[in-house]
């Protein structure tokens, strides 16, 4: 299949009466037809919080760049400790952290060392003071010591050359933290996906407006801004788009002229009455997809001219479930992530039971908590109408139910990702 081809009704589930397209079928077919942006930009250290790495990283130090003590105590010549009983040791000076002993250190001499400071020239062990005896600067010390301990050597972390982070890391806390730590002053990323989107609907008012009878106040546009922040790309609010051939039509054609990828949300749904299907059908390459799941049945996926599309369900939860599964891993793909979906799933024992039949998956708003026993548990969050956003508040997490299975008694083991880390 070719990078800018669609799949037709007949083999992929789409249209009215044919067999759903299954959640990883969709998502197979969405992989396979997005590619990483190539731009990349030089950013300063902190402006790459979040940035993708377009470049693998190495070492340009040894870290720790000098051999350092690891404990606050005494640095000593190991073959001045005695074989039994206790020894005399001369104070020569002091080694702290940033202002080094610069001396030499003689046979029977010590220097006294704090924590992450250099070791003196001559000497190769640490003992710790809680295990000496100081008089003024004569130190005794025993003879039960390790040659070497309570050293880190340098390059011991991380040698000079190593690879630190492949490209298509993503920057987070502990990345930021460890590019300040080999001097990296500037970064070279991935440049930013740009996304628009849009809502569709004569339903739809913008706050600030009154409703009248049948009006609802877009939302989705909200919830899409929100994830799409949290996602890192750059956005492009669009607004409430008319169901009117030419203010769709525009809309569209504006789209892809600034963006990499599109998303709007409601339209797709078999016998719409707008002109979403229609424009797509002139101008783009998108297919419109039945999914097997629920929430979030309709789906519609392709290109419009060069900029990937994903036309998804007006339900507000239904948003939110197909962003997070669908279009979240195909834009950390085009962010060029390598790991385009970092969050885990893991099986626990569910406590509800979830009324489901079999042929579809199904993602289940629940709450993961410790029961009495401090065992991780799940439970329904009760309603799960795609109409509800307040069950996403009230949940932090997915059940994930197979299509194959069918009403989950209590206790059974369930598959559970949490909105921690997606959301
Ligand atoms: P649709 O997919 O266009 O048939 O919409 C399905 C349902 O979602 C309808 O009840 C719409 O009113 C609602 N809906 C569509 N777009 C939005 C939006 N932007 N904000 C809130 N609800 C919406
Ligand atoms: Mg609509």
């Amino acid at each position: 299949m070719g990078k800018r081809s669609t799949i037709s009704a007949a083999e992929c589930g789409g249209g009215h009466g044919a067999a759903a397209l299954s959640v990883d079928e969709a998502l197979q077919h969405i992989a396979s037809q997005v590619q990483p942006v190539s731009g990349f930009e030089k950013v300063a250290l902190r402006s790459a919080l979040g940035r993708v790495l377009a470049e693998d990283i190495y070492s340009p130090i040894g870290v720790p760049a000098h051999t350092n003590s690891a404990m606050d105590g005494y640095a000593v010549k190991h073959r001045d400790l005695p074989e039994s009983g206790v020894t005399k040791l001369k104070l020569v000076g002091t080694s702290l952290a940033g202002k080094p002993f610069s001396g030499p250190v003689a046979h029977g001499q010590c220097v006294r060392i704090m924590t992450g400071a250099v070791m003196p020239d001559g000497t190769d062990t640490v003992i710790m003071q809680e295990q000496v005896e100081r008089e003024g600067d004569t130190v005794r010390v025993g003879g039960d010591h390790k040659h070497g301990q309570n050293v880190r050597a340098a390059g011991e972390d991380l040698h000079q050359g190593q690879l630190v982070f492949a490209t298509g890391k993503q920057v987070w806390p502990p990345e930021l933290g460890m590019l300040a730590s080999l001097g990296l002053g500037e970064i070279v990323v991935k440049r930013r996906v740009r996304v628009a989107f849009f809502s569709t609907g004569d339903e739809l008012r913008s706050i600030g407006e009154a409703l009248s009878k049948g009006e609802i106040y877009d939302s989705n546009r909200y919830t899409l801004f929100a994830m799409l922040s949290r996602l890192g790309v750059d956005i492009i609010d669009m607004g409430v788009v008319r169901d009117d051939r030419e203010a769709t039509k525009d809309a569209f054609l504006e789209a892809a002229r600034n963006a990499d990828a599109i998303v709007t949300s409601g339209g797709v749904s078999v016998g719409e009455a707008d002109y979403v299907k229609e424009t797509l059908d002139a101008f783009g390459r998108v297919s419109f997809w039945q999914i097997a799941m629920k929430p979030g049945r309709p789906l519609a996926f392709g290109h419009v001219q060069d900029a990937v599309f994903f036309g998804l369900p007006g339900n507000p939860v239904s948003v939110m479930v197909t962003f997070y599964q669908f279009v979240a891993p195909a834009l950390r793909r085009m962010m060029g992530q390598s790991d385009t979906n970092p969050v885990s799933v893991f099986r626990v024992r569910c406590q509800s039971r979830l009324k489901k039949s079999p042929g579809r998956t199904e993602f289940q708003r629940a709450l993961l908590e410790r029961d009495e026993k401090g065992e991780l548990v799940v439970r329904s969050t009760g309603q799960q109408g795609s109409g509800l956003l307040h069950s996403m508040s009230s949940a932090n997490c997915f059940v994930i139910l197979p299509s194959d299975s069918g009403t989950v008694e209590p206790g059974t083991l369930v598959e559970v990702q949490p909105f921690h880390g997606i959301i």
